[in-house]
Formats: structure tokens, C-alpha cells, sequence
């Protein structure tokens, strides 16, 4: 049988043109996706992770319907294992509303999805009001048990934001995404402003839910650590493009591009245990020029990602 993807990425890239001030200047190109084919099976977690630029938010916006991909670029979402494909790179109104009762986002910054002037319970119903679903007290009833969900107490629906820490700001915000009762999530760096204890709580409370509700995760991270432990695949981005992409246990245990290996090396709290290669740590990943032959780049032109091994691609020359 075919496997069930609930999202596919073919072919996306992501060109900006800025603009200098000057109109004699030349505009200044920016390749923040180039030619990501991802797939997200239903019910599993696919990360991507690397460092700050290299295209993970770009990326997440293209699969939310946020921003378009180039031409040639398409995201595929099944809402259910047989259901027709929606293009999520080419929705009309009706079918745009459809999909974003299906797909949500939780944020790094939980700011982002509370106001800071709204009770929590304003907040929570919102989405339920926008898509004019159920009435005042049933939207009261969901909110409340959405909280319950989260390990939150439902009387707090009366509190505002400021009155919570950070790890229950971000459970709030988790239960406001998980309202219109959606099938994938899209978690860009949700634990990344959080202290090590409370990302743990907080990736085992992300990990709870999936499994209850049998939702779907892409989730990003710049942290291998964080992907390591709740990712069921792993794409490693680095300036706009995948580099190697297998389980987590692979690319600990058999990491092969240089990037991979100075991203492993460099965690200070690996999750899984593995030696640390002090020389690699020391010298990161350094630059393309510095790579063996077979993974170097020549600008953006780059080796093809291959097989190197059942669901282990690396982009290297064969
Ligand atoms: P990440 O989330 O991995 O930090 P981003 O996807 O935010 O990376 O950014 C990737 C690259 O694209 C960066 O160089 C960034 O400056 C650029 N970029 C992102 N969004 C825009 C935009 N709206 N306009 C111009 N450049 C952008
Ligand atoms: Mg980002």
C-alpha cells in the first residue's frame, strides 16, 4: 500500500529580489528554500533543523499557505488518507479556509498568537468566531477542554497572558492552535525561548498530543538535541538547501556530511549517547571549500541529494 502523506513538499524554492534604496543599485538575491522535497507521513514528526538563516521558517510558511513557492514549486496536503490533494500553492478563498481550520502554527514566541490585552478566553474562542463554528457556550466548553488538554486549569481562561510563565504561555498557545481541532501543526522553534526543563515538558506534551490525536508535526528547530527526541525524520537545511535527511538514531550514529557532523558535534546536551569530536566541535563545519571532494558545492550549484542507504539521503557526488 501507498504510504499516507499528509504533506509533500516538490520542488519548493524560495527567491527573494531585495531592492536596494538606490535604483542604480543592483538588487540583492536571496535563495532562502532551494528545491526541498520533503514528505510528512500522517501521525509522524518530520524536522527540519540547522542554523539561523538557512530557510527553516521560509519553509514552514510555504507548507502553511503563508507564502507561495517559486513557479515549478508545489505543496501538496491530504486532509484524509483518501481524499483529493489540496495545492496549498494554489488555493481559492473557499478552499483556503478549509485548510487553515486543518493546518495551524505554534510559534517560538507565543506573543505571537496571544494578545497581551486579551483574557486567555477571548484568545482561545477566537479561531471558533473567525471560522463561525458552535455559540458562545460550546466555544466556552471547547476552550475549556482544550485547556484541560494542555495540563492547564480551565478557571485560568479568565486570566490574561502576563499572568502565566513562559512554559504555560506556550501551553496556551498549543491549545488556542489545537481549537479547530486540525490535522497538522507546523511548530517553528516552539521550545526554543524556553529554559532545558520546561522544553521537556513541553516536547512531551507535544509528543502526547500527537499521539492522541493522531496529528502531524513539522516541526522546526535549530537544535538536534530538541529534533532528536520527538522527530521521526530528520532534514538538516543549511543555506536554503537539504544536506542529508534520515531518522534521528541515523544521522547520530552515521552522520555523513560535514555539516551533519559539526551540527551533532556541537550540541552540548545530546539526547542519545554518542562520543563528542572535540576536533569538530573546534573547527565546526567550516567552509565548502574545506569539505571532502564529494560534498563540495561550487556556489549554489550543488551535488544532488542521493540514497546512501534506505532512507538516508546526503547530498554529496556519487
Ligand atoms: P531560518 O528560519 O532558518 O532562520 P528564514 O527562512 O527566516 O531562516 O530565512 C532564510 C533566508 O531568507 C535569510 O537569509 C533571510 O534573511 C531571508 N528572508 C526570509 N524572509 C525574507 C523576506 N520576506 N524577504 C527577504 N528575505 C527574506
Ligand atoms: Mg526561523
Amino acid at each position: 500500500p501507498r504510504e499516507d502523506l499528509i504533506l509533500q513538499m516538490k520542488d519548493v524554492s524560495k527567491t527573494y529580489t531585495l531592492r536596494a534604496g538606490k535604483a542604480w543599485a543592483k538588487p540583492t538575491i536571496v535563495n532562502a528554500c532551494m528545491g526541498l522535497n520533503l514528505s510528512l507521513t500522517r501521525g509522524k514528526t518530520l524536522a527540519i533543523v540547522g542554523e539561523s538563516g538557512s530557510g527553516k521558517t521560509t519553509a514552514a510558511r510555504i507548507a502553511l499557505g503563508a507564502e507561495l513557492p517559486d513557479p515549478g514549486g508545489e505543496v501538496l496536503f491530504r486532509p484524509t488518507a483518501t481524499a483529493e490533494p489540496v495545492a496549498v500553492h494554489a488555493m481559492d478563498r473557499a478552499t483556503r479556509t478549509a485548510f487553515q481550520r486543518d493546518a495551524q502554527m505554534v510559534f517560538q514566541d507565543p506573543y505571537s498568537s496571544l494578545s497581551p490585552r486579551m483574557r486567555v478566553q477571548d484568545a482561545m474562542v477566537e479561531p471558533l468566531e473567525i471560522h463561525n463554528l458552535g455559540d458562545r457556550s460550546s466555544r466556552r466548553d471547547r476552550a475549556a477542554e482544550m485547556l484541560r488538554l494542555v495540563g492547564l486549569k480551565p478557571e485560568m481562561l479568565l486570566r490574561y497572558p502576563h499572568a502565566f510563565s513562559g512554559g504555560q504561555r506556550q501551553r496556551l498557545s498549543i491549545a488556542r492552535a489545537l481549537m479547530l481541532d486540525p490535522s497538522l501543526i507546523v511548530c517553528d522553534e516552539p521550545t526554543s525561548a524556553l529554559d532545558v526543563s520546561v522544553q521537556e515538558q513541553i516536547l512531551q506534551l507535544l509528543e502526547d498530543i500527537r499521539d492522541r490525536q493522531n496529528l502531524s508535526y513539522l516541526f522546526i528547530s535549530h537544535d538536534l538535541a530538541v529534533v532528536a527526541r520527538i522527530a521521526d525524520e530528520v532534514a538538516v537545511m543549511r543555506r536554503g538547501m537539504v544536506v542529508e535527511q534520515a531518522p534521528p538514531e541515523t544521522l547520530f550514529y552515521n552522520p555523513q556530511h560535514p555539516y551533519t557532523k559539526a551540527l551533532i558535534a556541537a550540541q552540548p546536551e545530546p539526547s542519545i549517547d554518542r562520543p563528542i569530536n572535540l576536533k569538530l566541535v573546534a573547527q565546526g563545519a567550516g567552509s565548502p571549500d574545506s569539505w571532502p571532494d564529494r560534498f563540495k558545492f561550487s556556489g549554489i550549484s550543488a551535488p544532488p541529494l542521493v540514497q546512501v542507504e534506505p532512507g538516508h539521503k546526503v547530498r554529496c557526488h556519487v
